[in-house]
């Protein structure tokens, strides 16, 4: 029986978005008086920030490595196998 696996990164995309994020932050906060920065800047950065932290948490199976679309997935999509409810978090069991 398979479990799922949450996992995170800091390397690759999520990190990059994430710091591109903080960079589209820091320029709305350096063109605060032109407005129009701030109002293009401060959304953008908002949205490449979380979608950084997105890109960089995902669940996966523990059988295969099969990313998962989510922890109440039940059957792995990759090796078919019935996934456990709990969450292992680097090795560490939570039940
Ligand atoms: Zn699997």
């Amino acid at each position: 029986m398979a479990e799922i696996t949450g996992k995170s990164s800091v390397a690759g995309i999520g990190c990059l978005l994430i710091f591109l994020g903080l960079v589209c932050l820091m320029l709305g906060l350096l063109t605060i008086f032109s407005i129009i920065g701030p109002l293009i800047l401060w959304p953008l950065g908002i949205w490449l920030s979380i979608a950084g932290i997105g890109a960089s948490l995902w669940y996966e199976c523990s059988e295969c490595g099969t990313r998962l679309s989510g922890k109440r997935v039940k059957v792995c999509p990759g090796c078919h196998s019935e996934l456990r409810r709990w969450v292992t978090f680097y090795g560490w069991k939570r039940r």
